[in-house]
């Protein structure tokens, strides 16, 4: 049988690996566009690789994906994360958890997973073709590909392209294959604010953002920068609210719960304030966790002389000053790229393909794996953790092809 796969990236490689493992007989050929198989892979994680999480504290999937969170679950019934691990540590990558529960190589070096999933693609046979790039890939399965004279002939496919934008995989797939439209997720949200701007590099360890007007809201480190803000809260805000952020023009105001608390919470923080501390000045006495540069800002948003005492400042200043720590609104106005990750939400349509195999419903024998379906998420390795699990489920459907199916011809 000849299997082609599209895109030498994490989900490609993957399945190349794990095929020739699972199909001996198997001719199996890697077509990369680009000069260098992993190339993304090597540079994931700042270089470090972030290749997987323990999901300690993600209660329902769609936490960490926000699209194609069915697909996942039957994903990782073929490859959980707890067997991803496995997998990586019985091929000689020893991993290691940090305390926020990603799960790095113990040799910091994107570049070991990059080579053992080379040296395990050529143990088994496989052929990488770099600055291979297929154009179209037509229904046979035949391959149009950049600097080969005549179409590859495949009798499975695999497309793991990555995120191409939606003309880009228009162009190569066969009409009939649905595709949604793409939209970039995990970036950060440029915020117009001199006062906030000049709080660069602050850190807030739990705040809670939410874009108003709508139903999205994220929890996490927030992380203010010279052009707005930053860190995961910000970038899971990003990812769950990509296609609303994009609709609206990266337009829009985002209110910051600089405690992360209800207002409930903060209502009881001021009165107690005022009751026990009473004769500190406002400026003196602040909630855990907000450096006092934060804090002064937040008392000049309420617009409270910071030089008054807690005991002098009525309810009125003090709903002012919870207003402020827990619905503190801001103007969006564009996005920027996160320098570490960016990945794409949309792609091949999950209505399109078997989600238990990954496989075309309009054309038997082709399968999708990674970014290059409609499915993203969060920062922190789920990402990756995907693009193994359904490069792993891609492999598993190939090799599961009835022998008396006819081939595509
Ligand atoms: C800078 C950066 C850091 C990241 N860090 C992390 C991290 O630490 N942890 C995490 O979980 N996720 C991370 N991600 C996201 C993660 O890298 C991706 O989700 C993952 O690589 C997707 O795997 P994939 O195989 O689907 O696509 P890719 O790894 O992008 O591979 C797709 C491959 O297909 C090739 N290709 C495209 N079109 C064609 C064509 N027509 N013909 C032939 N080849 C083609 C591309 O050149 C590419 O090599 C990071 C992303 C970026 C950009």
């Amino acid at each position: 049988m000849q299997v082609a796969i599209i895109g030498a990236g994490a989900a490609g490689c993957f399945c190349a690996a794990e095929l020739r493992r699972r199909l001996p007989s198997a001719e199996v050929t890697v077509f990369e566009a680009g000069p260098k198989a992993l190339a993304k892979v090597a540079v994931t994680g700042g270089g470090r690789c972030n290749l997987t999480n323990t999901f300690q504290g993600i209660s329902r999937l769609e936490e960490a994906y926000p699209r194609g969170g069915g697909v996942v679950k039957y994903a990782f019934k073929a490859l959980s994360p707890e067997q991803t691990f496995r997998w990586w540590e019985e091929h000689g990558v020893a991993l290691t958890v940090q305390p926020d529960g990603c799960v790095f190589p113990e040799s910091q070096d994107a570049m070991q997973v990059v080579r053992t999933l080379e040296r395990l693609m050529r143990e088994s046979g496989v052929k990488v073709l770099c600055n291979h790039r297929v154009t179209h890939i037509r229904e046979g399965f035949l391959l149009d590909v950049q600097g080969m004279d005549e179409p590859f002939r495949a009798d499975a496919v695999l497309l793991a392209a990555g995120g191409l934008k939606e003309d880009a995989l228009r162009k190569l797939l066969p009409q009939e294959v649905t595709v949604t439209p793409t939209v970039p997720s995990l970036f950060t949200l440029k915020i117009p604010d001199p006062g906030l701007n000049a709080l660069m590099g602050t850190v807030v360890p739990q705040a809670r953002l939410e874009l108003a007007g709508t139903a999205f809201s994220a929890s996490g480190i927030l992380l203010v920068t010279d052009w707005g803000i930053s860190g995961p809260a910000t970038l899971r805000l990003s990812s769950y609210a990509a296609r609303e952020l994009a609709a609206s023009g990266y337009k829009g105001q985002v209110a910051i719960n600089w405690l992360g608390a209800d207002a409930a919470e903060a209502h009881a923080w001021t009165l107690q304030a005022s009751a026990q501390q009473g004769r500190r000045q406002l400026s003196g006495y602040r909630p855990e966790g907000l450096t006092e540069r934060l804090w002064e800002h937040l008392l000049s948003r309420a617009g409270v002389d910071r030089a008054r005492r807690w005991a002098e400042i009525g309810r009125e200043e003090r709903a002012r000053i919870e207003n402020a720590l827990t619905r503190d609104l801001y103007p969006i106005s564009g996005r920027a790229r996160f320098k570490e990750e960016f990945v794409t939400c949309g792609g091949v349509s999950l209505d399109s393909i078997n989600p238990k195999t990954l496989e075309s419903k309009h054309f038997p024998g082709l399968f999708f794996s990674g970014e290059v379906l409609d499915m993203d998420a969060i920062t922190g390795g789920f990402n990756l953790q995907v693009a193994w699990s359904t490069g792993y489920s891609a492999a598993i459907g190939i090799a599961s092809i009835p022998k008396d199916r006819p081939l595509p011809r």
